[in-house]
Parts: C-alpha cells; structure tokens; sequence
C-alpha cells in the first residue's frame, strides 16, 4: 500500500505564530491565560497547559492583572476593554489575516454597507468579526440564509478565512441580482486556499484519503468535506490509534492531509501507522497462503 503525505499541509502560519508567542510567554510571565484553547488541537493545548497556559472559557475566569492571549481566531473589541480595565497584560496572537478581515468589516461598516461575513455561525473568528463591525454585520452560511434576510440596497461582503473559494463565488452570484451596488473582499487566507486545492487534487488520486485534526477545527473539517465530495472514502481523525484496519481492506493508495492546526508529528504518526497496518496486512496474507 502507498501512502503519501499532502505537501501543504499542517501548522499554517497564524498557528506557527501564535505557538511561538505562546511559548515565549510561558518562558517569561507566570499566570498565562488563553481565552479558548489556543488552537483546535488537544494535544497541542495540552502540551502548553503543562507549559503554564491555562484555558479560560470567559474573561470573568481570568484574574485581574494576569497575562491574557487572544488566540489567532482573534476577539472582540470589548474583550480588550475589559482586559485593559482589569489590568491584564495582553498577548495578541490575532492572526494578521484574521486582522485584515475585521477591519474590512469595520471600514465597510463605517462607509454605510450592510456587511455580510461568510461562515460558520457559532465560530468564534466570524463572532469577533461581526463585533469589530459595531455588532452590525451579518453571518451567512450560504446563500440559502440570503432569503432570510432583508438586504439593503448597498451590501459588502467579507469572509471567514477558512472558508471555500466556491462558497464566497456562490454567494456572489446570488446576491447580484438582488443588490443595487455589491462590494467583496476576498479574505479567504492563502494558507486555507493552497491546503485544499492540495488536499483535493491528492484525494481525486488515491482509494483513500485520512484528514488529520481537532474534531471542532473548522478548517479541518472543511478539508474532510471536500475530500469527501470527490467522491473519494475519507476518514477525518485525530491522532493515529483512530485508524481502523478496516477502512485499509482492497486499498492500494492512502493520502493524507492534516488542518491549519495539526502538528507535523500527528501526521507523520499517521502515516507509520498506515504503512505498520499495511504491514501487517501483508504478512497476514502470506501467511493465509501457506494454509
Ligand atoms: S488559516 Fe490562515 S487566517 Fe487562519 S490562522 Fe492560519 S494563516 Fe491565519
């Protein structure tokens, strides 16, 4: 069985970044506090907790004067009021293109749209996005929503960095019947771009795709769905002892690609799993054969 590790895959920049200023910190201040698991993968947020990052679900848990990282899905503009006032030291891990999408969000805003942002509604990127907006802004998830809403005649459109290309071409096309004047910024970030077209190409070739990644990470799951749309059996995993020998029955290409948040060490895990499980397979058959 061959199997084959998608090139763009893994740790995206923000990730990198935001890891890295997570680490510096808990090398320097005591009392670390990220508001939501840094990034969406257990292992890795289990690694920094022992580091001395705590998780904290709201800023009330947060103590007052501690040091407080937004993570790169970025926050609100009221999360850094308050933490100022509450005299915490912040870290801002906001990824700087989450950044350009919130101040798309604000200008448009500011210059009378009616501001739509493209995502997943209980994602915390598009909900800091919409607060960055004066709470005015939109989430749609697909063009569906649109006969929800009552448009106005003059509308932007931004959207959540992980989404697809299609789903922002989508909602483009829907909306320009129905709109005097339609202003887009593209936001979707590279990183997001690169991994799927990559993700996708690989599972068109091979019997079975493996996506590795935090189940609530929004980019990871994209990828599996994508994967899956070609057609293609995927299996969407967290770390390697969730392969089930099964899915390798009549198998003879296995690709595997991983989420923005997934370190490099899960996927290569992966993999050896894969090529001990194909092993193993082998040896089982020979030995079937001497009976
Ligand atoms: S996926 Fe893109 S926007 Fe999100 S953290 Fe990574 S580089 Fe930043």
């Amino acid at each position: 069985m061959e199997v084959s590790i998608v090139e763009e895959c893994g740790f995206c920049f923000g990730v990198r970044r935001a890891i890295r200023l997570a680490k510096e910190a808990t090398c320097q201040h005591e009392g670390i506090y990220s508001l939501g698991p840094l990034i969406h993968n257990r292992q890795v947020v289990d690694q920094l907790s022992a580091a001395g990052l705590s998780v904290a679900d709201d800023l009330r848990e947060v103590p007052d004067g501690a040091t407080l990282m937004i993570r790169a899905h970025g926050a609100g503009p009221e999360v850094y009021q308050q933490a100022q006032a509450r005299n915490m030291q912040i870290i801002d891990a906001t990824c700087p293109f989450v950044d350009r999408v919130q101040r798309k969000a604000r200008q448009f805003t500011e210059m009378g749209y009616q501001v739509l942002v493209l995502g997943e509604t209980d994602h915390p990127e598009p909900r800091a996005i919409v607060e960055h907006s004066q709470g005015r802004a939109i989430i749609v998830e697909s063009p569906q929503d649109l006969k929800k809403l009552s448009l106005d005649a003059n509308v932007a459109v931004v959207a959540q960095t992980t989404q697809r290309r299609e789903n922002l071409e989508a909602l483009v096309v829907a909306l320009l019947p129905q709109v005097e004047e339609l202003v887009v910024a593209n936001t979707i970030c590279e990183a997001t771009t690169t991994r799927q077209q990559a993700s996708v190409a690989k599972a068109r070739e091979v019997d079975l795709m493996i996506v590795v990644g935090g189940y609530h990470s929004a980019n990871t799951r994209r990828l599996a769905q994508i994967c899956q749309a070609t057609g293609t059996a995927t299996h969407h995993i967290e770390t390697a002892a969730e392969i089930d020998p099964q899915w390798l029955a009549g198998v003879a290409t296995v690709g595997v690609t991983a989420g923005a948040s997934t370190p490099r060490e899960a996927v290569q895990a992966v993999a050896e799993r894969l090529h001990e499980l194909a092993e193993n397979g082998n040896r089982g058959e020979a030995d079937d054969h001497q009976f």
